[in-house]
Formats: structure tokens, C-alpha cells, sequence
């Protein structure tokens, strides 16, 4: 059996990799020689999970290991009238690696151990000729996909970005707790996170904005690509200034700087959720992975990872055998659902006002680190942090299996 994988990004490279451990024979296509993709734009600033990390070592590719790659702690800090602020710590630790170094080394590794690269334009007309030397294709590039996989309404309630981005690598910023993602909400207004970060040129730190559209953060987002560099400075200063005054303490103002003008990315996403999969015009069939099936808004840290966990269940299923029909494609589909229907709804969730239930939560959290630790661990257990949130009864569930039992008294 032959599979065609159109798309090198972490949920295609990761399938790639482990298909090639389980024997089965692969091509992998992708826009970019890796030494080139060493040298694009920032497209992204992602902090891989414990999960993440735990499919890299399966896959012989957990190749950073040092400090300045993990993160070890994260901080939550609610600006509300009553604010709220608690440590949720991801354990294992967090890896923030540029994608940039991250896939071409994945990419090379599996091309070192036999794999096959192809470096193509991508289109849904790539994945269709693919399909015509391969038993099944699965797309797992976003760009390839909007041609193949219709959206599915019913899991798509955004049609316009619920937040601008602004995401960049910056130097001048101390951390507060070493080791540490900051994630500060600005009930809104946004969100501002900070994350330490492997770059380039070793340790730097991303500074991520999420605007409310409309709200006072989103000039900074809005892209120009004639900005100026002196006056964005500026204005990336007055909003930590304004807004998370403790952060901005901790820039130093002679070494703050961007990294480089293209480690800056800005623009928004349109959350979105297509079909699974699809039949191509010779009958075999086309399966949707990573972003190509759903894009979420980065805000919960999902997208790569979610990728990821869907590549290595999609790899056991497609080692099983043929034949890769219709049933299989729905078979996959179930499988995965569980999972992915978590994330989209909670990070939908956070990307709406806080419900009274998700604010109980956060307060617990403040009060008391049993809660903290169990919402930190929910992060990389989307399943069980949809439950933890989905209604008032299941958020009063979960804060009462917290809660210390009083002792059965003696009969
Ligand atoms: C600002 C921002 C921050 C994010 N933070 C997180 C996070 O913390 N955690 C998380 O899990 N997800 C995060 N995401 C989402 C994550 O980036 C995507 O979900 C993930 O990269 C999708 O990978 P994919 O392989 O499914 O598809 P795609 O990204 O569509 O990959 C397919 C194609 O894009 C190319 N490509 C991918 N990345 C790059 C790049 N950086 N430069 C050039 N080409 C590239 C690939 O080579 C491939 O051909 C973030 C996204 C953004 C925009």
C-alpha cells in the first residue's frame, strides 16, 4: 500500500514519520526545500505540549532538550475588576521551538531514514494526481484544502476572525518566574501572551496579542507591510504599558528590539472546520488532517498539537490495512472526533466572554492549586477540559471531585 501525505507541516511530517516505523511506504509533499523554509517568514510561534513531545520521542525526534527550549511554568492573570492571577504548570514542560528549525530538521530526518520529499506546488489538483500513483491520500496542508474538503457549518460558527493576531520574536524581555508562559486576559479587549522561545539565534521571547476586533489592541495587529519599525516599537511598549504594567517593567528598553522584521506575523484566522474527508474523481478517497480539516484560533495552544495527536491515531489506523474506502474514512472520522470536537468547542469557548461557569472555574483556580494543577493538566486533555466547562453541572463536577473529602465516619 502506498499513501501520499500533500502537506509537511508537524500533523503531515509526524504521519510521515510513523508511518515510515510501521513498515508502511510514503511520499511526502511539500512547497518548500527545507533549507529554504530555514529562511521564510514566521508563520506561527508554537509551544508544543507534554503530549507533543511525548509522540516526538516516539518518533526518535525529540532533538531539544536544552532549558532555554522548555517551558516549565505558566502563569494565568485575569485583569478583571476582581483580578485573578494563579500558577497552571504543564506537566511534562512545554517546548518552544521555531518552526522554522523545527520542521526542516523533522523533514530531513525522515527523508536520512529512506523517506521520500517532494517539493511541489500544492494544490487540490497535487492531492487528485497523487491519488492516482497512491491507495490514499491525505491532505494535510491548508492551503491545499479549501478546493477538497467543504466547511461544515454546523462546527464552524466564526465567519470572520474573532481575534487579530500579532505574534513576534523580541529581545529585552526578562521572565518574572524562569522557564515561564505568561497568558494575560483582558476580558474585552484580548489576550497578551509571552512565551520564552528558541529561535534563529537561540533564546528570545514571543510576544503574542489577540485583539478583539474593533477593541484597542487591534491597530496593532491590522497588517502594514510599510510600517514603521520605530513606531511599532513604540506602540508594542504602550500596550504592555497599559495593559500588563508588570510585563512592561521587565522589558529593558536599551536591548528590547523585534528579532527581525520577518519574525513578525499579523493578520487573522478564521476558525474553521471542514469535512473529514472526501472521494476524489478516480474513487479513492482523500482524508483532511491538521489544519487542513480544522484551524483554530491559536489561543489555546491547540492547533499543532491537535495535529499531531490526529497523524499518529490516523498512522495506526491506516497500518491496520486496506482497503482505504468510504467505511475507513468514516471509521477514522469517529475515531478522531471525540478529540477534536473537545478543542474546537473549548477553544470557541475562550474565544467568547468568559460563561459564568468558565469565571467560577478561573476563581477556584485562584483560590486553590488542586484546581490550578487539574485545569494546567486539562490543557493537554482537550476531552477533559471540554468537560470541565461545557455547563454550569459539569464545571460543578469537576470542582467538587477537587475538593477533599470529609472523612466516613467509623460505623
Ligand atoms: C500566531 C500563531 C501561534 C500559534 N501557536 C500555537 C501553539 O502554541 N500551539 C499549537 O499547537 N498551535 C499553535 N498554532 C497553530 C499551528 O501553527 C497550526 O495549527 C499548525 O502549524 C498546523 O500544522 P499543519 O501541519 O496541520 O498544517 P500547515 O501549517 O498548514 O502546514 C502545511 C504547510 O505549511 C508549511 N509550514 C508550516 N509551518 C510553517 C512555517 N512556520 N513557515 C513556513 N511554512 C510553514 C509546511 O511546510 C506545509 O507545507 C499557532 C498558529 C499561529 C498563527
Amino acid at each position: 500500500m502506498r499513501i501520499a501525505i500533500v502537506g509537511d507541516g508537524i500533523s503531515g511530517v509526524h504521519l510521515a514519520l510513523r508511518l515510515q516505523q510501521l513498515g508502511t511506504d510514503t511520499t511526502l509533499f511539500g512547497r518548500t526545500a527545507p533549507p529554504d523554509l530555514r529562511h521564510a517568514r514566521a508563520l506561527n510561534f508554537v509551544a508544543r505540549s507534554g503530549r507533543t513531545r511525548q509522540h516526538e520521542a516516539l518518533l526518535g525526534v525529540d532533538f531539544w532538550h536544552e532549558p532555554d527550549t522548555l517551558a516549565t511554568a505558566r502563569t494565568v492573570t485575569v485583569h478583571a475588576p476582581r483580578p485573578l492571577t494563579f500558577r497552571a504548570d504543564p506537566h511534562p514542560a512545554y517546548s518552544m521551538v521555531d518552526f522554522r528549525i523545527y520542521l526542516p530538521t523533522l523533514v530531513e530526518e525522515y527523508v536520512r531514514r529512506g523517506g521520500r520529499h517532494v517539493v511541489t506546488d500544492l494544490t487540490a489538483r497535487t492531492a487528485s494526481g497523487a491519488a492516482r500513483r497512491h491507495d490514499l491520500v491525505v491532505v494535510a496542508d491548508s492551503r491545499a484544502a479549501g478546493g477538497l474538503f467543504a466547511r461544515d457549518p454546523g462546527r464552524s460558527p466564526f465567519r470572520t476572525p474573532p481575534r487579530l493576531l500579532c505574534g513576534g520574536l523580541y529581545r529585552g524581555i526578562g521572565e518574572a518566574v524562569p522557564h515561564g508562559i505568561e497568558f494575560h486576559v483582558l476580558p474585552g479587549i484580548g489576550e497578551i501572551v509571552r512565551l520564552p522561545f528558541h529561535g534563529m539565534d537561540g533564546r528570545v521571547d514571543t510576544l503574542g496579542f489577540e485583539a478583539v476586533p474593533g477593541g484597542p489592541l487591534e491597530p496593532l495587529c491590522r497588517p502594514a507591510p510599510d510600517a514603521d519599525p520605530a513606531a511599532f516599537r513604540r506602540a508594542v511598549l504602550a500596550a504592555l504599558h497599559q495593559y500588563v504594567p508588570e510585563l512592561r517593567e521587565r522589558v529593558d528598553d536599551r536591548a528590547f528590539a523585534l528579532t527581525r522584521p520577518i519574525d513578525l506575523m499579523r493578520g487573522g484566522i478564521v476558525p474553521v472546520v471542514r469535512r473529514a474527508w472526501c472521494a476524489l474523481p478516480d474513487g479513492r478517497h482523500a482524508l483532511a488532517l491538521g489544519d487542513a480539516w480544522i484551524v483554530n484560533d491559536p489561543i489555546t495552544s491547540q492547533g499543532a498539537n491537535l495535529g499531531s495527536y490526529c497523524a499518529l491515531e490516523l498512522a495506526e489506523a491506516i497500518a491496520d490495512g486496506p482497503p482505504y474506502d468510504e467505511a475507513f474514512c468514516r471509521r477514522v472520522e469517529r475515531r478522531l472526533r471525540p478529540h477534536t470536537d473537545a478543542v474546537v468547542q473549548w477553544t470557541n469557548a475562550f474565544l467568547r466572554p468568559p460563561t459564568p461557569q468558565i469565571l467560577e472555574l478561573l476563581r477556584a483556580a485562584d483560590a486553590d492549586p488542586a484546581v490550578a494543577k487539574a485545569f494546567a493538566a486539562n490543557f493537554d486533555n482537550p476531552p477533559a477540559m471540554w468537560r470541565s466547562i461545557a455547563t454550569p453541572e459539569q464545571t460543578a463536577a469537576f470542582l467538587a471531585a477537587l475538593r477533599p473529602q470529609p472523612p466516613v465516619p467509623a460505623p
